[in-house]
């Protein structure tokens, strides 16, 4: 579903991404964890092409994202209108939410499918409040994000992402700016859409919950996969000292 192979990247003369190989498989759950810095979020974004890459490829469903391979060889970037089309499979959730403040919940869930998928008022309105209901807020449709918490929030750019029917959902630390006990309610939902057979890839510190839903962790240090494994592997089994001092570090704030 997504072939990540080669990529580069870089601002200026800090190589932020340096030669990542990463697969992802139709129905796989991939959590992408690392320190701070690493690379994780400008990967993601390579992925729906938000970030330019500078050399390598990424593949979704075999067809290369952000640029095309002219006849005389060389690469120029994609017809605006195509990207335009590829990105409309792949959902993305960020740490900050980005909603429309002005909009109610089913307003942010309802106007894109009106804009971008053409639906019309009512078609849209139906389909947001099927999606609202699927991650348990259809008693939240009325509701300002100003008047819903972090975690309520959060799952409303989950149903705005999910209803555009996207093939593969990207995550970059979904949790991240939400207070503890509003954690659990934005894993649920990411959970029930795994089990559904969602592919995904997840930048996250959840641990618990890398462990749990993953089939693979990837753990990338300055640019480069270091390792690549099931989470048993990877948690307890690793040799690579600085994943072992990653996750020892982590270990000691959260003693989990
Ligand atoms: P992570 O998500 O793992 O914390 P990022 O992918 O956000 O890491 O960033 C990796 C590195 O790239 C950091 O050193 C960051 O400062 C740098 N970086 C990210 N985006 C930009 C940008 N738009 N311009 C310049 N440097 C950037
Ligand atoms: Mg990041």
């Amino acid at each position: 579903m997504i072939e990540i192979s080669g990529v580069s990247k870089s601002f200026g003369a800090h190589e932020v991404l340096r030669g990542v190989d990463l697969s992802i498989a139709k129905s796989e759950v991939v959590c992408l964890i690392g320190p701070s810095g690493s690379g994780k979020s400008t990967l993601l974004r390579c992925v729906n092409f938000l970030e330019p890459y500078d050399a390598g490829d990424v593949r979704i469903e075999g067809r290369l994202i952000g640029y095309e391979d002219a006849p005389d060889g060389a690469r120029r970037p994609m017809n605006a209108r195509k990207l335009r089309d590829m990105r409309r499979e792949i959902g993305m959730v960020f740490q900050h939410f980005n909603l429309w403040p002005h909009m109610t919940a089913i307003g942010n869930v309802a106007e894109p499918l009106r804009r971008v998928r053409g639906l019309t008022a009512n078609e849209a309105a139906d389909r947001a409040m099927a999606i609202l209901t699927r991650v348990g807020l259809a008693a939240k449709a009325d509701a300002y994000p100003s008047h819903l918490s972090g975690g309520q929030q959060q799952r409303v750019a989950i149903a705005r992402a999910l209803a555009m029917q996207p093939r593969l959902m990207l995550f970059d630390e979904p949790t991240s700016a939400l207070d503890p006990e509003l954690v659990g309610e934005v894993l649920e939902v990411m959970k029930s859409l795994a089990s559904e057979g969602m592919t995904m890839l997840i930048v996250t510190h959840e641990m618990g919950f890398a462990a749990h839903v993953a089939g693979r962790i990837a753990f990338i240090d300055e640019g480069r996969i270091i390792e690549e494994g099931p989470p048993r592997q990877v948690f307890h089994h690793s040799e690579e000292p600085r994943v072992r001092q990653f996750l020892q570090t982590y270990h000691d704030r959260n003693s989990f």
